[in-house]
């Protein structure tokens, strides 16, 4: 198959860990046949600094023509002083509404060679942890209006019935695929649009009965994510409370660095990315952990190339190099071999076999 790839490096570690993940595309193309044709798009400081703009029509015109985008990370303190709608992270949004991706999917498990990495006590850690957060991404808080008047500032919160809806479909099409529970997430004790989320939710179930439904204000389920996460299978939630709960999800599982995500909108087109920043303090040092992005590869193969044994040969290589010791600084032990982010691209690459 040949598939188009807009490649977006970005800012600080994202040009390092975007580089390791090629490489194991590159070899998965080798094993069965494919061809990948990646095209560089610009996002983030770097596109500032290009064009005076964190996301240029053309850059967003190329990630939309294509048959999905990788993207590494974007940001960094020397963009601080720029003007809130020409920070980098404006460019990402303006990425995830003009590709029209509104469901983001971040899965919480741990590895089982990594479960001493996780700050949570053994004995909770034991019990499994394996979730999906899907979270609304383009609509909410962060898409309505900010203003700040005189001492007063003002962000505006909404949310139409088929936002909600579209989203809702989501959380239960995936809680169908998996263990068939499906949790909302809200704060319908106080805001009217969690109280329309709930309703449409409990709409959604109807079409659904093989998935069982159930309701957490936001503020319980931060409590029970650390308290006892075996018991969620999937969590969908709206856009800023699944921006909390999925950083703290990707934390218990022990490394921000380990993390994919995949965001999906009506089109297989889909926008992959790991969870977390650019890291700037260890950015240029050949110390991030590339994995999250290769896995974010991994599931750009699958839900939008249809390749899941390509994504399958992916995810056993990490396992594989887990499995023989190395292990980059952020998820460093005692008694395993410490490896830069290059020599990790290099070692999965070695381990991928054909499946
Ligand atoms: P961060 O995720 O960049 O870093 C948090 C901590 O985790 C740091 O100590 C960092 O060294 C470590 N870390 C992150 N990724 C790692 C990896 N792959 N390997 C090893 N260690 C890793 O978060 P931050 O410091 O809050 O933000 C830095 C910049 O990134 C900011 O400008 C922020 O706005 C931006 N940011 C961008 C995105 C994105 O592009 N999607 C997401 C979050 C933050």
């Amino acid at each position: 198959m040949v598939k188009n790839i807009a490649v977006i490096r970005g800012d600080g570690i994202g040009p390092e860990i975007v580089e390791e993940a090629l490489k194991v595309l590159n070899k998965v193309a080798e094993l069965y046949g494919h061809t990948f044709n990646y095209i560089d798009a610009d996002m983030g400081g770097c596109a500032i600094d290009k064009y005076g703009d964190p996301l240029p029509q053309s850059e967003l015109q190329k990630c939309i023509d294509s048959d999905s985008v990788l993207l590494g990370a974007v940001g960094g303190d020397k963009w601080n002083g720029v003007p809130g709608d020409k920070r980098p992270e404006k460019g990402l949004l303006r990425l995830r509404a003009g590709m029209g991706v509104y469901s983001n999917n971040r899965p919480a498990k741990i590895w089982p060679q990594l479960s001493d990495a996780s700050p949570l006590k053994k004995s909770i850690v034991d019990k499994g942890i394996d979730f999906i957060i899907v979270r609304e991404l383009i609509g909410g808080i962060y898409f309505g209006e900010h203003k700040t008047e005189g001492d007063t500032a003002i962000d505006v919160l909404t949310y139409s019935e088929s936002e909600i809806e579209r989203i809702g479909r989501i959380g239960f099409e995936t809680a169908r695929k998996r263990g068939k529970r499906l949790c909302s997430v809200e704060k319908s004790n106080v805001l009217d649009s969690s109280r329309l989320w709930k309703k449409v939710m409990h709409k959604l179930a109807e079409e659904y009965p093989d998935v069982e439904l159930s309701d957490m204000l936001v503020d319980n389920c931060a409590m029970q994510i650390v308290k006892n996460p075996a018991q969620f299978d999937v969590i969908v939630t709206e856009n800023m409370f699944g921006d909390i709960l999925s950083d703290e999800a990707s934390m218990i599982t022990g490394s921000i660095g380990m993390i994919p995500s995949s965001s999906l909108g009506a089109t297989s087109c889909g926008l992959y990315e790991p969870i977390h920043g650019s890291a700037p303090d260890i950015a240029g040092k050949d110390l991030a952990n590339p994995i999250g992005t290769i896995l974010s590869a991994a599931m750009m193969l699958r839900f939008s190339f249809d390749m899941p044994q390509e994504a399958d040969a992916i995810e056993n290589a990490v396992s594989a190099y887990l499995d023989k010791g190395f292990r980059t600084a952020d998820i460093m032990s005692e008694g395993m071999q410490q490896v830069g982010c290059k020599q990790c691209g290099d070692l999965i690459v070695e381990n991928l076999k054909k499946v």
